[in-house]
């Protein structure tokens, strides 16, 4: 990451990136965070060098949907599903996406000329989240991001807790049942094969194999499709979300003992199956609190919420990223040209509710 010129720095737009693994959103907003223009492509492709023209270009496209140019953008933050070295913008471990290594910061730097910020996307929503106080005043808050896998984005006491390896908040691999379906991590019955798109698809199709259901009817049924035939009264379809939802509600549980935040925010595709989803995880929240009043009293003061159908809380959180490069322009004057990893540490402290 470059250190900001203040000419830079005073550019009127950022631009926020995320990668997921199916699509690519990309959101520009002026000064006041109020969006100016957007681009939607449907997946990053898996060949580094095709990803980093791809996504250069789409984010060209949203700023020219903007009425600007690049010369307008002060900075570009990219959520990324990835393990990520804050200090370089490395990507490594990207495994839906199919990225071993990619010097992905550096890469988009060099292609638009534009200082890049990359966090991981899940840890990039969360600090969204905690800066736009989205869901009330909170300093310590979990945002649970359930897609294609699953991971956490923790903040304590107003700061993403990012952990020695920039992993904290791993805990789709966390094992709930070790004889369990096989995960791309090498262990057996982690909580994403149980409660992620990926594992309810599969779980979807074993049911298929195993006897009948309206997903049957289906050539390959996705989690959509199995909250969907669910909501229409089908057992095997019933009985795959009620086992995601429960375990959905342990992790919260685990989650709650082990950071004693307030709030537990619930986003990623499989989210998108809305209050269904919701009432389960409440209902297996009240399961877990019925025999232990200390459970109870925890989980009564811990508010458990749906992201909701904004799909821009991966592009806010990566200009989350960013918030300083605006901030340090206006406490100055002039941009103090923090380096841009820095930058955005900066402001997760500084944006804490006191
Ligand atoms: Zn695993």
């Amino acid at each position: 990451m470059t250190d900001l010129p203040a000419a830079i720095a005073a550019r009127p737009l950022r631009v926020g990136v995320d990668i997921g693994g199916s699509k690519v959103a990309v959101l520009v907003v002026d000064e006041d965070g109020r969006e100016r223009g957007r681009r939607l492509v449907p997946a990053a492709s898996s060949r580094p060098d095709e990803a980093i023209a791809q996504i250069a270009s789409v984010i060209r496209e949203a700023v020219a949907a903007a009425g600007a140019t690049l010369d307008d953008v002060a900075a570009i933050g990219i959520g990324v599903p990835g393990r990520v070295d804050r200090a370089t913008g490395d990507v490594t471990f990207a495994v839906n996406l199919g990225w071993q290594h990619l010097p992905l910061g550096r890469r988009l730097e060099e292609a638009l000329g534009v200082p890049c910020v990359v966090e991981n996307d899940v840890r990039a929503a969360a600090v969204g989240l905690h800066l736009g106080q989205t869901f009330g005043a909170t300093d310590d808050l979990v945002y649970l991001g359930i897609g294609t896998g699953i991971s956490a984005g923790v903040i304590l006491d107003g700061r993403l807790h990012r952990g020695v390896r920039g992993l904290a908040g791993e805990i789709g691999h966390v094992v709930l049942d070790p004889t369990g379906a096989p995960c791309a991590c090498g262990l057996r019955g982690c909580f994403e094969t149980i409660a992620a798109g990926a594992g309810i698809a599969r779980a979807a199709r074993d049911a298929v194999t195993a006897g009948p259901t309206t997903l049957a009817d289906l050539a390959d049924p996705t989690a959509a499709d199995v909250f969907r035939a669910a909501t229409g009264g089908d057992r095997a379809a019933t009985e795959i979300v009620d086992r995601a939802a429960a375990a959905i509600a342990r992790i919260v549980h685990e989650l709650v003992l082990a950071y004693d935040v307030e709030l537990v925010v619930l986003g990623g595709g499989v989210s998108r199956a809305g209050e269904p989803l919701l009432r389960r995880v409440v209902n297996g929240l009240e399961a877990i609190g019925a025999p232990s009043p200390f459970a109870a009293e925890l989980l009564g003061e811990t508010t458990v919420r749906l992201a909701g159908p904004d799909h821009d809380i991966g592009t806010r959180g990566a200009i989350a990223l960013l918030g300083s490069v605006t901030a340090s322009r206006t406490a100055t004057g002039r941009a103090s040209a923090p380096s841009a990893a820095a930058a955005a540490e900066e402001v997760v402290a500084r944006e804490r509710v006191s």
